[in-house]
């Protein structure tokens, strides 16, 4: 049986269930900024609307001089799929019996936002004269195209000339426990796709055709076996992956006229796209392939190594939950490659990822208030 209505919730859980309730499927926003940006204005917050396409996007900035701190973060959520497959309905939030907060959004990522303006509003009431400034940067365009949304909003900041100290991405890193993880960086994603043309034929007269299947395999089990790089002490090594191949006409006797390949790059800081493109050109000039190649450079590889952000989320987690988080780069890319461009430190800390993206989402609910004590001790660290 789902909580009663009328228990008592805290200001974080009131918040998440109330954002959850907008089904702002990507790039609908359906209200949960204004939701933000109501919060954000009562706490003197300056707020900058920036729309793009069907975009919305935020930026609020609240204090008057010193580092920046930004907190970052989108509305959209992927789809539900079936809601028959959800045992409550996914925009219809709810504590189970587990205390596990149900619905879309709940880790991914509107938890964490929650836990942004809470933390925000308990800091700013006991630090109206906070040092530094305390920063949103939000978009309804995360999980889907992701082009009007955070990478729109940095290249007006970037113009605008505003200053980016630290960001917090509230992205759900956490593993196991609530952040037993901290991620300090991201892998690149480099994505090729191979076009190789041969001579179409019949089998039996192969010196009257070219086949692009033959042609093809040695170079791809070169490319494969490559040695890209060895990876580093925060990254693995960049590893080479095709993800599909196409040919031939499904006939038995017809050599193919052409070959399709997709392949993708997940790679370190220890090389670059340009690198990987010249390298992946090399060999398959080596193999005399008639070829065309169309690169998609989804994200380069950041890193925060170290410094007073990755300092202050270590010790705000220490200080909250007696323990130490490691840090990481794993997993996918996300909205931190593009902020990371203005310069500013960037660690993703979230709550638990085990349900993202998947029917019956859920979290912790008391991992949300614990994450907004984080966040909030976070910001003790860096400007009290
Ligand atoms: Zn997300």
């Amino acid at each position: 049986m789902p909580m009663p209505e009328n228990a008592a919730l805290s200001p974080t859980l009131t918040l998440a269930m109330e954002l959850m309730r907008r089904p702002s499927v990507t790039p609908d926003d359906v209200g949960c900024q204004a939701l933000m940006v109501e919060r954000l204005e009562r706490l003197g917050f300056h707020v900058e609307r920036l729309p793009f396409g069907d975009v919305e996007n935020f930026w609020a900035v609240r204090g008057h001089h010193g580092p920046v701190l930004a907190f970052a973060g989108h509305t959209d959520v992927v789809p539900s799929g079936p809601d028959v497959l959800w045992e409550h309905p996914p925009f219809e939030p709810c504590i189970d019996d587990d205390g596990m907060l149900c619905g879309r959004g709940a880790a991914d990522m509107k938890g964490s936002l929650a836990a942004m303006i809470t933390a925000v509003e308990r800091f700013v009431t006991a630090n109206p004269n906070h040092d530094g400034k305390i920063a949103f940067l939000i978009t309804s365009d995360e999980e889907g195209p992701a082009i009007d949304g955070t990478r729109a909003v940095v290249e007006h900041l970037r113009e605008a000339h505003e200053r980016l100290d630290y960001c917090i991405v509230g992205e759900p890193s956490s593993t196991s426990e609530l952040a037993d993880t901290i991620k300090n960086g991201r892998r690149g994603s480099l994505g090729g796709v191979l076009h190789v043309k041969g001579v179409q034929g019949h089998v039996a007269y192969p010196h009257l055709a070219r086949n692009p299947i033959h042609e093809t395999t040695s170079a791809l089990d070169a490319l494969v076996r490559e040695h890209w790089d060895g990876g580093n002490s925060f990254f693995p090594a960049t590893s080479f992956q095709i993800s599909n191949i196409r040919s031939g006409t499904g006939a038995t006797n017809v050599i193919p006229g052409e070959l399709e390949v997709i392949f993708n790059f997940r790679y370190s800081t220890e090389v670059t796209h340009t690198q990987l493109r010249e390298r992946t050109e090399a060999i398959l000039d080596a193999h005399g392939l008639d070829y065309r190649l169309d690169w998609t450079l989804n994200g380069e590889p950041f890193l925060t190594a170290k410094g007073e952000l990755v300092e202050a989320a270590l010790a705000g987690v220490e200080e909250v939950l007696g323990r130490r988080p490691e840090l990481s780069t794993a997993g996918g890319t996300s909205d931190g490659r593009f902020i990371a461009t203005l310069g500013a430190q960037v660690v993703e800390l979230g709550p638990l990822n085990a349900t993202i993206h998947k029917v019956n989402e859920r979290v912790y609910a008391a991992d949300l208030d614990t994450l907004s004590d984080i966040y909030e001790a976070i910001l003790g660290r860096l400007f009290v």
